[in-house]
């Protein structure tokens, strides 16, 4: 079987090696997964809730060290790695409380002498295929929820990152995981068809780009699986003339250059409307000029490296590209090679929404800047995009707020705040072109994907 090497991003050294196993180590973690699935699905709903607190404990023992594995696989720094793994323990705490999540609904006399019952009951085996940008934080969306709720559950990682994944796995197996409930299947492609195609799978939550996202999500539907496609973004910033700009520049710099502008909730754009674009520009170059660019273990880095070297040129055409079209490029962030995959920040001032900047997600530290002159102009700049996971507004006004909030074609928004992140018992997805599916993660949302309903109708 072929092996990959995994890179520290910050030296592009090898760290570790993956193998890229296909459809045969998916078929054996399928068999061990519905093997298991029966007796698990048996245990009572508060021993499978009591597994999520021992499996919680151990998360808060190791916390620092997973914090550090997910640095050396990703490249973030320790404070984004620490804050990725607090996310993901949340969830591990939402999936604790499943007896009362998985409480089902009767009603008595829905006919002379006729109850209905209604029951959540788990799948069987389900599967999660998730992404570099946060190895410990996406796995931990699907895992805890899936197996409290009584699945068998397969983790295909990101072959980028898969150690932070295997961390996950020896820790919910020493929490007293039964054998086959919790599988691990490294590779790529060849193994995500093979879990879209496995009859014993009964559903695939996906997150990663939009191009995989829609192909997972057509691929896993014409089987027959239930499908969560969680894709790819282009969130928009909006600042409004009242805005408090202290606030503001701070928000948009981080929200655009933190993990490296590698995050689906990263505000890629910032949307400048009326007169306070010469002044958020301004301020937003001299923070960008001031930045550290260094590894992610270094406290004092504020950009840290992009996942691959790949990525780093990928990155940096898309800065040219937005020359060729017309933007002004304020800082930018290209630099020599120098060993790992870094890029400092840049921003491109004078963006129009038409231009591919603007529409296409770059996944870097670049921010795009538009400058418009209205709230529907904005509203009407996020809508026309192909995506819609998150949008924010920074304004004064409540009145502005609201209008925002209801008209914005986004999943998740941020009033005043930069990064609209979900909590773990919130559904997280986005909109349009940023999912595919029905249920969203996390919250009852995930909880109801992990199960399905059976309603039964008695006379006595
Ligand atoms: P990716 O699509 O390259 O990879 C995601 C998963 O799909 C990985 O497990 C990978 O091994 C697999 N994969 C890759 N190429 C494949 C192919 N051709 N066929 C089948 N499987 C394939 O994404 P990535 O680069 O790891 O992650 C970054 C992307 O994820 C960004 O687009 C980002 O916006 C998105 N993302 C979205 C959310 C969200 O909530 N919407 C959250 C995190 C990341």
């Amino acid at each position: 079987m072929a092996l990959q090497n995994v890179l520290d991003p910050a030296s592009g050294e090898a760290i570790a090696q993956v193998p890229l196993s296909g459809a045969a180590a998916v078929d054996a973690a399928a068999r061990a997964a519905a093997e298991a699935a029966d007796e698990w699905a048996d245990v009572p709903v508060m021993e499978r809730a009591r597994l999520m607190f021992r499996v919680q404990a151990l998360l808060e023992r190791d916390f620092e060290e997973l914090s550090e594995i997910v640095v050396r696989e990703n490249g973030k720094s320790l404070d984004e790695a620490r804050g990725e793994v607090r996310r993901g323990i949340d969830v591990v705490e939402f999936a604790a409380g499943m007896p009362t999540l998985m409480m089902g609904g009767a009603l008595e006399q829905v006919s002379r002498g006729v109850d209905t019952e209604l029951f959540h009951h788990p799948l069987g085996v389900v599967a999660a295929i998730t992404p570099f940008n946060f190895p410990a934080m996406v796995p931990l969306w699907t895992a805890p929820i899936a197996i409290a709720a009584g699945n068998s559950y397969i983790l295909k990682p990101s072959p980028r990152t898969p150690m932070s994944a295997m961390r996950l796995a020896e820790l919910f197996d020493e929490a007293g995981t039964p054998a086959g409930v919790f599988n691990v299947v490294h590779g790529g492609e060849e193994a995500v068809h093979a879990i879209c195609d496995h009859e014993f799978i009964r559903a695939v939550s996906f997150v990663g780009s939009a191009p995989v996202a829609k192909a997972v999500y057509a691929r896993s539907a014409a089987a027959g699986k239930r499908v969560q496609a969680l894709a790819g973004a282009k969130n928009h910033i909006v600042v409004m003339p009242d805005a408090d700009l202290d606030a503001a520049v701070p928000g948009v710099f981080s929200s655009a250059f933190a993990n490296a502008g590698q995050r689906c909730l990263a505000g890629a754009v910032g949307v400048a409307v009326g007169a306070i674009a010469d002044e958020l520009s301004e301020r937003l170059a001299r923070m960008a000029r001031e930045a550290r660019v260094g590894p992610g273990l270094d406290p004092e880095s504020t950009i840290t490296p992009v996942t691959s070297d790949e990525a780093r040129r990928r990155i940096a055409g898309y800065i040219e590209l937005g020359e060729e079209e017309g933007a002004q490029i304020l800082v930018d962030g290209r630099r020599e090679d120098d060993g790992g995959f870094f890029l400092g920040p840049t921003i491109l001032d004078q963006v129009r929404p038409e231009m591919r900047v603007a529409r296409e997600e770059i996944f870097g530290p670049v921010l795009a800047l538009e400058r418009l002159e209205s709230l529907d102009e904005a509203l009407d700049a996020i809508a026309g995009n192909e995506f819609g996971n998150a949008s924010a507004i920074f304004t004064r006004s409540g009145a502005v707020a609201r209008a925002f909030r209801r008209k914005v074609t986004a999943g998740m928004v941020g009033i005043n705040v930069p990064v609209p992140a979900s909590m773990a018992f919130f559904p997280f997805a986005g909109w349009k072109g940023s999912f595919y599916g029905d249920l969203h993660a996390t919250g009852m949302d995930g909880v109801r994907f992990f199960t399905e309903t059976k309603v039964v109708t008695s006379r006595w």
